[in-house]
């Protein structure tokens, strides 16, 4: 018997007891420090335990922190990621409308810079019919018990003729099959109205994901139109709009120059009156190529991190991890660790910088689907021509046939050795490591985030157990 290579632990400050979580199974616990201690007497001196260090020994076990071997730790690993892949719960779709985008970002390689919206390309409705009919027919193949279509861009409401026939048309698909379904739709705002959400509330709206990045003026400065009109009080009052009718959440991606607006902004969304109306507030880095050249059409990343879309989420669909070649990486995990926590102190409800992963690109029914019909293994490679693992017309070509092997391989987990967090990690966003590291199968490292995450899991667990003491 040995101590999970799973387990993480953090002493608690003023008290006698260690906080102890295993990520494979989820179990947390706050123990006393001799049980603590008990662990790490585990395959090396286990053999005098007592009656009630063996009773331990045994509820430990119960919970995950105790295995048989370091190749068990391994063999559950395997499976546990086994099975993510091969879930069939749920079909994921996430669908770009088109790579056109309204807003004119800095860090951002679509929108409207130069003549970039003139050619980015954009779904038609013929495409559209394509995608519907893909999608009919991986729902019954797969049969799942839930539907998830996301929509995304570019702007995705700047095609809303393709977002309503999709929309309606796979909700009639589903209703047929007995599938639920759900729809979230991740917009920069300008053009979200109380007529686009109550012409997809019949069909399953869930959720619509905003972007804000800081306050007022560093919004404005990072999120500008092309002439430089600033868009943070067009979106403030769009939310305002549609906060009520459906369910909101609010993203955000900083780097050095604008992280320290986020406090400001989080200020801002307190006081105003739809600010109990927003389900989730969770900001991430910017993820930046080191290299200057970047291919047109290419989605630039931000970091993973939240819960919830993918699988408990990361990327800029929901969540995301960080990047090793990043100069000021570990100020940006820092960083990131402080927002969660001035997010948390405002009353909002966050991500909590543990349970982030594994993302979509592990699942082999999420897809991703680029304005032409192309598929890809998720909406961090939409667009790049050579990651595309097959079309909805069923064409085959060796490049989509060969990405797509690549895709059903990645595993950059295995490379992280013993680290206790590859159960929510997954090796980080292999996006960002093509994007940054140039190789999708590295790791990309984030783990002082979730260090972070732990040691915040730890000393709420604390409070939480005095407040049920007091
Ligand atoms: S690999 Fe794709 S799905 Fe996963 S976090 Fe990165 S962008 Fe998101
Ligand atoms: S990328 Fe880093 S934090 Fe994630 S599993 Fe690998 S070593 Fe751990």
């Amino acid at each position: 018997m040995q101590p999970s290579m799973f387990n993480v632990r953090v002493p608690l400050e003023g008290r006698d007891g260690v906080f102890l979580m295993n990520t494979l199974t989820d179990a947390q616990i706050i123990v006393d420090r001799e049980v603590s201690d008990l662990l790490d007497r585990l395959g090396t001196d286990d053999r005098g335990l007592t009656g009630p260090e063996c009773e331990a020994v045994s509820a430990l076990a119960g919970h995950g922190f105790v295995v048989e071997s370091r190749e068990a730790d391994w063999r559950s690993v395997e499976a546990f990621f086994g099975g993510f892949r091969e879930s069939r719960d749920q079909l994921r779709v996430t669908v770009l409308t088109t790579l056109q985008c309204n807003f004119a970002c800095d860090y951002c390689i679509q929108g409207d810079h130069d003549d970039y919206n003139r050619h980015a390309a954009k779904m038609s409705l013929e495409s559209a019919a394509k995608v519907a009919e893909w999608t009919e027919r991986r729902l019954d193949a797969v049969a799942p018990r839930s539907f998830a279509l996301t929509f995304f861009g570019g702007e995705p409401l700047l095609n809303l003729p393709v977002l309503y026939y999709l929309a309606e048309r796979l909700w009639r698909s589903c209703q047929s099959r007995g599938t639920a379904m759900t729809i979230s739709v991740i917009t920069n705002g300008l053009l979200l109205t109380p007529e686009v959400v109550d012409r997809l509330l019949p069909c399953g709206l869930s959720g619509i994901k905003i972007t804000l990045d800081g306050d007022r003026e560093t919004h404005n400065r990072m999120r500008p139109l092309r002439g430089g009109q600033g868009t943070f009080d067009r979106i403030v009052n769009n939310i305002r709009q549609v906060a009520g009718r459906c369910r909101i959440s609010i993203g955000g991606n900083f780097d050095e120059s604008s992280v320290d607006s986020y406090p400001a902004l989080l200020d801002f969304l307190r006081e105003q009156e739809f600010a109990d109306k927003l389900v989730r507030v969770a900001f991430k880095p910017i993820i930046r190529e080191p290299a200057p050249a970047r291919p047109k059409g290419f989605i630039p990343l931000t970091a993973v991190g939240s819960g919830g879309g993918a699988p408990n989420g990361a990327c800029m669909t929901t969540a995301g991890s960080g990047s090793t070649a990043c100069d000021s990486c570990g100020l940006m995990d820092e960083k990131m660790s402080l927002l969660r926590e001035e997010t948390k102190k405002r009353g909002f409800a966050t991500v909590d910088g543990v349970h982030m992963g594994p993302c979509e690109i592990h699942k082999t029914h999420a897809h991703t689907i680029g304005p032409d019909g192309s598929l890809y293994a998720c909406p961090g490679f939409a667009g790049l021509p050579t990651e595309s693992t097959g079309h909805v017309d069923g064409r085959e070509d060796t490049g989509r046939t060969g990405a797509a092997a690549r895709f059903a391989r990645i595993a950059a987990w295995k490379d992280c050795q013993d680290c206790a967090f590859i159960p929510v990690c997954a090796g980080g966003c292999s996006a960002a490591a093509h994007t940054e590291l140039h190789d999708m199968n590295k790791p990309n490292c984030h783990k002082p985030s979730f260090e972070a995450g732990v040691v915040a899991l730890a000393h709420e667990a604390a409070r939480s157990l005095t407040e049920a003491v007091v």
